[in-house]
């Protein structure tokens, strides 16, 4: 089973899978870039899954259907191209033998869902569409950031050695907010000089861990004294909850 990015847009990546034979594409915005990999490839696309309504995660949706007839999985609660099959959480998909577990994690949009397969080749793997980036996090759409909190704290709690497929390359942008907040942590200080280091070769760095993302991403931090001390700092006077902290994290973040 192989899995690879697929770069659509400026900083779009469509996640895709194949066995030899059968390909699933994650969030396709546009179909030109999933088109010619199938053809190259010699693939089937079997399925189709989305994350959201954003139209940079379903503009290919419609072509790519007609082209292939390949089946479409996506949110129950989202304005969404019809037809589709739509889930929500607790339910299972299969495609290409894998088993694929449904989460609702609102907060970027109402009715955003995630894929988790917990053995892709013996490791997890995640969908996670605007939720969860490499060192940040979706703006709030249309969600609160109690929501928002609440989705990446369950996202946080999968195992470490899950493999996380975002769909957006701002992993630098993040790190240098990352860095505004937790100037002294070491492990994002190191992450970020080997992030510049694919970003300067034009290599994707993604898909991270979830156990990565624990030790670097803010977002996933709002416990760490530092943290803490730098939303203090930047918004005085304000409570110490994980809630609040998270709030001036992101409406910092959303002007930085
Ligand atoms: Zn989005
Ligand atoms: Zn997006």
């Amino acid at each position: 089973m192989h899995l690879t990015p697929i770069p659509a847009f400026t900083d779009n990546y469509i996640w895709a899978l194949h066995d030899g034979q059968r390909a699933l594409v994650v969030d396709p915005g546009e179909s030109d870039g999933v088109t010619q990999w199938l053809a190259k490839e010699g693939l089937r696309l079997d399925t189709i899954l989305i994350t959201h309504h954003h139209p940079d995660h379903t503009g290919g949706v419609a072509s790519l259907r007609e082209a292939t007839g390949a089946r479409v999985i996506g949110p129950a609660r989202e304005r969404m191209p019809e037809p589709l099959l739509r889930v929500s959480a607790g339910d299972e998909v299969q495609a290409l033998g894998l088993r694929f577990e449904v989460l609702e994690v609102p907060g970027h949009t109402a009715g955003h869902i995630a894929f988790y397969a917990a053995d892709f080749e013996g490791t997890p793997l995640l969908f996670c569409g605007d939720t969860l980036f490499s060192g940040g996090c979706g703006r709030l759409f249309e969600g609160t950031p109690a929501q928002m909190l609440d989705s990446l704290t369950r996202l946080a709690a999968l195992p470490d050695n899950t493999r996380v497929c975002c769909t957006h390359e701002y992993t630098l942008s993040n790190l240098r907010f990352a860095m505004a907040v937790e100037p002294h942590n070491a492990d994002l200080a190191a992450y970020q000089l080997r992030c510049q280091a694919q970003r300067a070769q034009n290599f994707p760095t993604l898909p991270s861990s979830i156990g990565l993302e624990k030790r670097i991403n803010p977002f996933l931090r709002t416990d760490q004294a530092e943290v803490v001390r730098t939303a203090q700092a930047r918004s005085p006077g304000q409570p110490t909850d994980a809630v609040t902290v998270f709030a001036t994290l992101r409406e910092w973040k959303n002007v930085f």
